[in-house]
């Protein structure tokens, strides 16, 4: 018996790790993996379900204890908050909240997150890809983010204040697969949906998302057993309508989501892809 793998993923938002990626994080973490969720922010953007904040003072507290739920049931070795406010859609007045990580400087938010890959020393770093998935400002600033971190955390010469250096030995941008996506525009329609008006807070373009044709060089098949953990920890995010079947476009995600549901796919940043698709994220990590 080694020591565990670490396994860090950056995200923006609490929900960003279940409904993204739940499924790869719950098998790694079940295999052993020390799996580590950087949040950049508290969610406190998010629009929520009628019920309202169930007691909690701020969206921000709710959604913070939605993720420490969720993370409990994938497995989670620990969440961490980078420190930023959700900045909402561009346009937006959070958008414009001193505290937002769309206000923050770059080179800021990167140095926290080198600081955190230098204290935890992952050989795996996983965050959005760079079109943020549907074009979400904080999910591409934290791939941005972590992009910067990556490298830098490598280079002494980089924030020598935060910490030694470390070299984690791998990066990937966590992808939906691009059939899924066109088929699921296609469908909306037919259920008098629009796919450019998608989610709780029906800022989601999905048509943006259709545009770009993203390569996968791993693809992740799900266990059985992942996905259920993955289904129970969207439960948790009851603010964001997990865990429950409504009408119209979450009805279509969940229908497609079991068709497809068995794999998660990513683009790997570095080391460079090869042509040989991987099964595993720790591939070739001793
Ligand atoms: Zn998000």
């Amino acid at each position: 018996m080694g020591t565990p793998k670490i396994l860090l993923f950056a995200g923006a938002h609490p929900d960003d790790e279940t409904f993204g990626i739940g499924g790869t994080l719950a098998q790694y973490a079940a295999a052993g993996v020390k799996v580590y969720y950087v949040c950049a922010t508290r969610g406190e953007a998010g629009s929520v379900v009628p019920e309202g904040t169930k007691g909690y003072a701020t969206v921000g507290d709710m959604r913070w204890a939605e993720l420490r739920c969720a993370a409990q049931v994938l497995g989670l070795a620990d969440v961490i908050h980078l420190g930023y406010r959700d900045s909402g859609m561009s346009g937006s007045k959070d958008n414009k909240h001193l505290d937002s990580l769309a206000m923050a400087p770059p080179d800021e938010v990167a140095g926290r997150i080198v600081e955190i890959i230098r204290e935890l020393k992952p050989d795996v770093v996983i965050t959005h890809d760079a079109g943020g998935g549907y074009g979400h400002p904080d999910h591409i600033a934290t791939h941005n983010a972590t992009v910067k971190a990556f490298y830098s955390a490598a280079d002494p010469k980089q924030y020598p204040e935060a910490g030694p250096m470390f070299q984690p030995h791998k990066l990937y941008f966590g992808v939906r697969p691009h059939g899924f996506m066109k088929l699921m525009v296609r469908l909306m329609p037919l259920f008098g949906q629009n796919p450019r008006r998608f989610g709780c807070n029906k800022d989601i373009d999905l048509t943006r998302m259709i545009d770009v044709e993203y390569p996968f060089h791993a693809v992740i098949r799900l266990t059985k057993r992942s996905l259920e953990i993955r289904d129970k920890a969207a439960a948790c995010h009851a603010s964001q309508g997990g865990g429950r079947i409504r009408p119209g476009p979450f009805r279509i995600l969940r229908i497609l989501e079991r068709l497809r549901g068995q794999r998660d796919c990513f683009i790997r940043a570095y080391p460079p892809p090869t042509r040989r698709r991987e099964k595993d994220l720790f591939e070739g990590i001793l």
